[in-house]
């Protein structure tokens, strides 16, 4: 790289790192008032649907029951995507103890939060989109094919008609089996930083499965068939609620093809290659600067991942002030010169998402 793209390399940074530094003088990048209602509320709904289930799902009609733990489902999707996602990252507090605290809250949802951490942020956050070394872009292996250097398999010819019922499944793949096969896998691979131990796993799942429907069936004293239902729809809105939300976001073309676009910008670094492997799908304001109150829901449920770009270079700021970096980062791209997609809307990402999906399916491997 010649000296010249060198200094660009450097100005994007510097101008990158001053968004944060600017926005951040006169307030907390972390939890602010907002965000700490945000946490009330989902965590108190996760509990009342929980009590719920437990005492009364034996007593009321079945579709109501059934109704009770897909909402419990949804709590968990939001636990996921607005508390755990921060805190995991460290970006709720300043204070460790209690960034760590609230990590914890994914053992309640099901995975085991030190598999998670190492999973995500270690590894996702710091090689995005690098075939072996983000767990993320492999998660679909060995039936999904969610880049061009995978081999495909029966199901992923097809992948485009089936993954959209396989979406469904993530969160019980968690609470059965994928934390073994990944714990295994770290420590045969000998993957740097990975945190927790069996002992921990096998007690966060003991506990997992008790809270979720053995005390439930227990205390309601409600029929096998119920339970399993229930428990079923719960994992089943939890599994396409997350994966709607964190799938399009680095799996599609227009992130994916970032070997081209690192050649049309010829400079790189570690910010280029996190905007061009992210594509975000948050709303757009209209010309008073307001955003329509579909969008600012999607972006309430998403826990801010609407704006995945700014979670990806900004990953230490809580989500809730993404929205006000991201017409300040979009500026800074064009300027630039570097790619910044934004679908617009959650449909239109993940329209893309299939297409690219589709390509994949189609093309030989
Ligand atoms: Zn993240």
């Amino acid at each position: 790289m010649s000296k010249l793209l060198k200094e660009r390399e450097k100005d994007f940074s510097r101008s990158i790192k001053n968004i944060e530094k600017e926005y951040f003088k006169k307030r907390s990048k972390y939890a602010n008032a907002e965000m700490i209602q945000k946490i009330v509320i989902i965590l108190t709904s996760a509990v009342f649907f929980w009590v719920l289930i437990t005492w009364y799902m034996a007593v009321v009609p079945v579709a109501v029951a059934l109704l009770w733990w897909a909402c419990q489902g949804f709590t968990h999707a939001l636990i996921g995507t607005c508390i755990m996602h921060d805190a995991s990252h460290g970006s709720l507090s300043s204070k460790r103890w209690i960034n760590q605290m609230f990590a914890k809250t994914f053992d309640l949802v099901g995975g085991y939060s030190p598999i998670w951490h190492t999973s995500h942020v270690v590894r996702h956050h710091a090689d995005t989109n690098i075939v072996g070394l983000d767990d993320d872009l492999a998660s679909g292996k060995p039936f999904l094919r969610f880049s061009p250097y995978f081999a495909h398999s029966w199901v992923s010819k097809r992948q485009h008609y089936i993954v959209w019922f396989i979406y469904f499944l993530p969160t019980l793949f968690w609470v059965t089996v994928k934390d073994f096969i990944k714990f295994i896998q770290y420590k045969r691979d000998e993957v740097k930083g990975v945190q927790g131990s069996w002992k921990g796993l096998i007690l966060q799942k003991v506990a997992y499965h008790a809270i979720f429907w053995i005390i439930p069936w227990y205390v309601s004293g409600a029929p096998w068939w119920l339970v399993l239902t229930g428990f079923l729809i719960m994992h089943f809105v939890a599994g396409i609620t997350l994966s709607v939300i964190f799938q399009p976001t680095h799996v599609n073309t227009d992130a994916m093809d970032f070997a081209t676009k690192n050649d049309a910008i010829k400079f790189g670094g570690r910010y280029v290659r996190q905007i061009v492997t992210t594509c975000n799908f948050a709303g757009e304001p209209d010309k008073n600067g307001h955003l329509s109150l579909r969008s600012r829901i999607v972006t309430w449920i998403s826990g801010g991942l609407d704006h995945q770009i700014e979670h990806h270079i900004f990953p230490g700021v809580c989500h809730v002030h993404y929205p006000h970096l991201a017409p300040k980062t979009r500026k800074v791209c064009k300027e630039f010169g570097v790619p910044y997609t934004n679908y617009g809307t959650l449909r239109g990402a993940l329209r893309a998402h299939n297409t690219y999906l589709k390509e994949l399916a189609l093309e030989e491997s």
